[in-house]
């Protein structure tokens, strides 16, 4: 089969490599069919690390899939042949202390699609993967909706993680994949207002007509006075979605006194700072957000029965041969870019 793998800072090829052979009875072998490029991918392709996750060359990434199952295991029963799937990357031990305490997603023992020393990428034509990460989805969705429900997951997760949206007014800063996936889930579930900032005009457009009340961009205004301007009394929540120190230090002065910053942005540096004085006055509390945990037959669901579309962020489409200007394309935040897809 081939396999576009990374060979290089900001380099990638195609590779003829032995098609994945299924080993356990409860594998399933899947044909990949769309595949969305996610933030961290680009990390691995132009830095080759994120923090102590360093690539070895060759090595291939991507997570964010959906495919057809071309033969199972014989203990399979989730899923047979011919059934159209959504892929989720994680695959846990089941057997740890974090397992075991319903936490498989930071599972001691994790083996994660495209994460260096953990597994090869599904940027490849076949890739075999546990039952456990196969999750069908009816005919009225597409290959995209299947696709997106990994990174609309960790919005989800991230949303349920930190308070009751009915009536809340939320922040989201950084409007990618991640703080759309944020938004969608959010204003689904009640959110009052939400309030989104980005340093990209197309993608606040985005955020405007997928139902933000105010938009801001840090590049051209003050973010924090032009949101406190409409909401003097601030925000119940903020999720920061892009790994920014400005936007960290904004969502602190944005947040009500007891409020809640949720961390889900992936920084290039190694260490956030926290300002004291106003973190400490207001009671603020931090909240990490590592991927997701039993959200992504939920998201799948609120696609299902319409209660959120990911149509917008569909933006750009690829064929399996271009991957690389899709990396380049995600990797420049060229053309507006939210969401590329490669189609196999
Ligand atoms: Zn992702
Ligand atoms: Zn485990």
């Amino acid at each position: 089969m081939k396999a576009m793998k990374l060979t290089g800072i900001r380099q990638m090829e195609m590779m003829e490599v032995p098609d994945p052979v299924p080993v356990n009875d409860h594998d399933v072998l899947i044909r990949m069919k769309t595949l969305g490029v996610c933030g961290s991918d680009i990390h691995y392709y132009v830095s080759g690390r994120i923090g102590s996750q360093v690539v070895q060359y060759p090595f291939t990434v991507g997570h964010e899939g959906a495919g057809e199952v071309v033969a199972v295991g014989k203990a399979v029963t989730r899923v047979g042949p011919g059934k159209r799937v959504a892929i989720e990357p994680a695959m846990p031990c089941w057997g740890c202390d974090q397992c075991l305490a319903g936490r498989p997603h930071t599972c001691r023992k994790l083996r994660f699609l495209g994460c260096p020393g953990q597994a090869e990428g599904s940027l490849s034509e076949l890739i075999v993967m546990p039952e456990t990460s196969c999750y069908p989805f009816p005919d009225s969705m597409t290959y995209d909706q299947a696709a997106i429900s990994e990174p609309l997951a960790v919005g989800l997760y991230a949303v349920r993680q930190s308070i009751p949206m009915e009536g809340a007014r939320v922040g989201v800063l950084g409007f990618g994949p991640i703080g759309m996936s944020v938004l969608l889930p959010a204003l689904a579930l009640g959110a009052k207002e939400v309030y989104v900032t980005d340093k990209i005009e197309e993608r606040l457009a985005i955020a405007r007509s997928s139902g933000a009340i105010l938009t801001a961009n840090p590049d051209s205004e003050d973010v924090v006075t032009k949101i406190t301007a409409e909401v003097p009394e601030m925000l119940d929540v903020v999720f920061e979605c892009c790994g920014q120190q400005d936007a960290l230090e904004n969502g602190v002065d944005l947040l009500k006194p007891g409020g809640k910053l949720m961390i889900i942005g992936i920084p290039q540096f190694d260490h956030w700072h926290i300002p004291v004085g106003k973190s400490r006055h207001k009671e603020l509390t931090f909240q990490n957000v590592r991927r997701q945990n039993e959200a992504v037959q939920p998201a799948l669901d609120m696609m299902a029965e319409g209660r959120i579309s990911v149509d917008k962020m569909v933006t750009h489409r690829f064929g399996f041969d271009r991957t690389r200007e899709a990396f380049d394309l995600v990797a420049g935040y060229r053309e507006g870019v939210m969401k590329a897809m490669i189609d196999f």
